[in-house]
């Protein structure tokens, strides 16, 4: 693909891929890569490195590997074209004409466009409406955090946004598609009307639905966006836009049931706030979790729903392997009438001892069986051994009986099968195929060497490698692509995985010597292998007495010998 070649080079140098990738992994820094759990394989251990200096990605359990574009599409599931349409934007780089067609709008694109559009809609109707005016005002939410959280009002009509899209383009199908509009026999009209409007964000910030509530009491109450193409409510969490970096640097997310909640938490500073849209805690929303952080805390109301909900929710995230611990209120409070209350020192105080899940459970638990039965069915879900341990240990402690029942009872529930989300976890990818280390090492100081690729390439064969995949890339090599970003250019599939795990290597600390080494090396095993075949030629020639041919094998072996 040389046509993508300038544009492709300005996004990498514009798009750092370490920042792109922290917005999914946690990345931790050690030495000059960072280090994470892999979003490809399921690991309990970092191997997934990235490597700012080159750029590059690889995963040493999966052997995956690639550079911004590799990773945005294996990650998202996009094709290339897809991958290179996003980062071009992200990156502010206007892809030539050619390109366009290539990377051609999808019918996702086509529905962001839409959902940007419906935002300016619905943002330019709030200010100009009274009766949504005093409906947010009574609530304390004023000008300005409407402002802040983007909020938009669809006015009372049936008609009024369907108008304007149609106005800037959008056909009525694509509309019903983004789920703002819905069919009926007489035609089609507006999902929304008269609702306060939330927009709902991915990761990225882009908005992918809304939220919709009632300002005159007309149910339901909360109306969201249907799933669409771009919005899977299992897989998104309301705010999670806009906490992600307070959640990498604080270390943790609070978990809340709706997004009035949310909002009311940011504006009084809890920036780490987050929360489902329209359904319970799904292991999938741990999963989008854990790239950010591994504690979170749930801030449920406390009544009994609240209460209900928490156990799930609890459960349901232990099982996703994070680390959960419970804020409770006084009195039936919920979040948002607690911060009003009593501020946010009260709330910060709160925040400094949340509950263990065990103290959360006999706090609300009716008789010790009950609580008991509950606590270990969440202890059996824990993935980690120590928390594990020390749960079993405070349980047996407050209810008083020795620890050894609660092991016993942990191992009888153990025994019985897991979720499938369980299962789903169990499964790891095989370990990419090991290769001759002379092999690679060569590719590496090849790749470290570039000024000499050209002279050392010209003294190898191809036939040299026994490796196919180390082949093909010493062959790109030979043809004259010396240089890294090149190569990983040319080479796809398990070529790119196996160039960027060699290249993410540490550099040799003498590659000079070291080249010299592998090369006689590599030459010597050369040699070996073609003495064997001469010998077994030789021993043929022999029994069969073709006396001509045995003097020239014996010809080709001295000289072997003496190379
Ligand atoms: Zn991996």
């Amino acid at each position: 693909m040389p046509s993508y070649d300038s544009s492709l080079q300005e996004i990498k140098d514009r798009i750092d891929i370490v920042d792109l990738i922290s917005d999914y992994v946690s990345l931790k820094k050690t030495g000059q890569n960072w280090k994470g759990l892999c979003p490809f394989h399921a690991e309990k251990t970092p191997s997934f490195t990235v490597s700012p200096a080159k750029q590059i990605f690889h995963c040493f359990g999966c052997g995956t590997g690639g550079d911004i574009f590799t990773f945005l599409a294996s990650h998202d599931n996009l094709t290339f074209p897809e991958a290179l349409n996003v980062l071009a934007k992200k990156a502010g780089v206007t892809l030539q004409r050619s390109e366009k067609s290539v990377a051609k709008k999808g019918e996702k694109e086509i529905l962001l466009t839409i959902h940007n559009d419906a935002l300016y809609f619905f943002q330019q109707h709030l200010p100009k409406d009274a009766r949504a005016q005093s409906y947010l005002e009574k609530r304390g939410i004023s000008r300005d955090i409407q402002k802040i959280f983007s909020m938009g009002y669809a006015p009372k009509s049936w008609n009024a946004l369907l108008n304007f899209l149609t106005r800037k383009g959008h056909k009525p199908e694509s509309i019903k598609k983004a789920g703002l509009a819905v069919q009926s026999q007489k035609g089609h009209y507006d999902t929304f009307r008269d609702r306060v409007i939330f927009p709902i964000c991915d990761i990225k910030g882009d908005v992918i639905a809304f939220g919709g509530r009632s300002i005159d009491g007309s149910e339901p109450k909360y109306l969201n966006s249907p799933e669409t193409l771009i919005f899977n409510k299992s897989r998104v969490l309301y705010g999670l836009d806009r906490a992600k970096e307070s959640i990498k640097h604080d270390g943790y997310a609070l978990f809340m049931e709706g997004y009035t909640d949310v909002i009311t938490a940011h504006l009084y500073g809890f920036t780490t706030a987050v929360a489902p849209l329209g359904t319970a805690f799904t292991p999938e929303h741990g999963k989008l979790i854990k790239r950010f952080t591994e504690d979170v805390i749930l801030v449920f109301d406390s009544d009994q729903a609240g209460v209900k909900a928490v156990k799930r929710a609890a459960n349901i995230l232990f099982e996703a392997g994070l680390n959960v611990k419970v804020l409770s209120f006084p009195d039936k409070e919920d979040p948002d009438s607690f911060l009003k209350k009593n501020g946010k020192d009260a709330f910060s105080r709160l925040l400094s001892h949340p509950l263990t899940i065990i103290d959360f459970l006999i706090k609300h638990g009716d008789n010790n069986r009950t609580v008991a039965r509950e606590a270990i069915e969440t202890i059996a879900i824990i993935t980690d051994r120590v928390l594990q341990g020390e749960y079993v240990r405070k349980l047996s402690e407050q209810l008083d009986v020795n620890e050894m029942f609660v092991l016993e009872e942990l191992k009888r529930i153990k025994r019985q099968p897991r979720s499938e989300y369980g299962k789903q976890e169990q499964k790891t990818h095989s370990k990419p195929g090991k290769k001759p280390i002379n092999e690679v090492y060569i590719i590496k100081l090849l790749l470290q060497l570039p000024e000499k690729a050209t002279e050392i390439t010209a003294m190898l064969h191809a036939e040299d490698f026994k490796d196919t995949v180390l082949q093909g890339i010493f062959q790109k090599m030979k043809a004259g692509v010396t240089d890294f970003q090149g190569l990983l250019v040319q080479c796809e599939g398990e070529e790119k995985n196996v160039l960027t795990g060699i290249s993410i290597r540490e550099n040799f600390e003498s590659p000079e010597k070291a080249l010299t080494d592998c090369i006689k090396r590599l030459k010597d095993n050369r040699r070996t292998y073609l003495l064997k075949e001469l010998q077994s030629r030789i021993r043929d020639a022999e029994q069969k007495k073709n006396l001509e041919l045995l003097r020239q094998l014996q010809l080709e072996q001295q000289d072997l010998m003496k190379s």
